[in-house]
């Protein structure tokens, strides 16, 4: 345990073990991410298990930093050959659109980072459940990125209960493959709370154990998770807060965790067009303040094991349709106070 949060040299300057750190310890350089949108939905919105979502949950299924779908794309070339937008969306290119629709925001991707930063890219399949899908069009927007030069290693953000058999051994293959060429595959589960009474009020719509079944799968076929957790849930204290950082954080490391291995965590954003916002408005749901943000923060990583890597501390607000807490719309003042605040 963390305990007096101490400054680890591997840990470069920072209070705990972040992502960045990580990255230039495996590959000795930053290593940007690029968010896609693969157009995939969620069970929890296609009517499988409930069609409103998670109740926090905006129009653009947690995916709205992800680099825009193909009307929004600038640069059409994809591997060498130039598409026009019409061509991908009739599928008249030869690919499947949205596969390419994937490729051309990946290229779009590093050619925006390029000319500022980075080198080498991690892809974060992000927007809605990117494990449910036809496994042959998972298989190919996987692969894709992975064989980019540029690209480490993908992180595909999911629900646990959406790792069927078949999905897990695609898993399974590709992995074996791109380790062996030093890249890697992380899958990162939506869990938020481990409190049951929590998960049914915001409709997350499965129970604990299927977690800890997916963390169990994953972890043979050598997959490091990463386990998502909001912070200011309703009706939750924060105790009850904190005993979910300590349980991801004891169920991570139960055995020796595979590199990557993390938390990624999240102030409750309150956004437009969610049924959160309608209790908002009501009176029903309060927020966090940043103070009492920022506190619990520092007791999760206190509590967190150090191994763990901390993949995110804050979350983004899109700030078009944050409505509350307004506070943390100022992402570059919610960083400075943040890191006064851990040293
Ligand atoms: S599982 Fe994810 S994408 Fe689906 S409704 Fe919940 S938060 Fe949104």
């Amino acid at each position: 345990m963390r305990g007096e949060i101490a400054v680890k040299e591997a840990w470069h300057g920072k209070p705990y073990y972040s992502v960045d750190a990580f990255f230039k310890n495996t590959y000795g350089e930053k290593i940007y991410k690029i968010a896609v949108d693969a157009g995939l939905t969620c069970p929890n919105r296609d009517g499988t298990i409930d069609s409103r979502g998670c109740s926090f949950c905006s129009a653009g299924g947690s995916g709205d930093f992800a680099v825009r779908m193909y009307e929004e794309l600038s640069d059409t070339s994809v591997y060498g050959r130039q598409y026009d937008p019409e061509q991908i969306r009739s599928g008249n290119c030869g690919h499947r659109p949205r596969a390419v629709t994937v490729s051309l925001q990946i290229a779009q991707g590093i050619a925006r980072f390029n000319k500022k930063v980075g080198e080498r890219f991690v892809i974060y399949f992000q927007a809605y459940t990117n494990t449910y899908g036809d496994p042959a069009y998972l298989r190919e927007i996987w692969t894709n990125a992975l064989d980019n030069p540029q690209v480490v290693g993908i992180s595909i953000a999911t629900r646990p209960d959406c790792l069927p058999e078949e999905i897990l051994d695609l898993l399974d293959e590709l992995n074996k493959t791109y380790s062996a060429q030093n890249k890697f595959i992380w899958v990162e589960l939506g869990l938020q709370t481990m409190h049951e009474r929590t998960a049914e009020e915001i409709r997350r719509g499965y129970a604990l154990p299927v977690y800890e079944q997916a963390l169990e799968s994953l972890y043979t076929i050598d997959i490091a998770t990463i386990t998502h957790i909001i912070l200011g849930l309703p009706g939750e204290t924060r105790e009850d807060m904190l005993a979910t950082v300590r349980y991801v954080g004891e169920k991570l490391t139960k055995k020796d965790p595979h590199p990557g291995t993390g938390v990624k965590l999240q102030l409750l954003h309150i956004l437009e067009g969610t049924d959160l916002a309608k209790d908002y408005r009501a009176g029903k749901v309060a927020v966090l303040s940043m103070e009492e943000y920022f506190s619990l923060l520092k007791e999760s990583l206190k509590v967190l094991p150090d191994n763990l890597v901390i993949h995110r501390l804050t979350g983004d607000g899109p700030k078009k349709i944050l409505i509350a807490p307004e506070w943390s719309g100022n992402k570059r003042m919610v960083m400075n106070s943040l890191a006064k605040y851990l040293k």
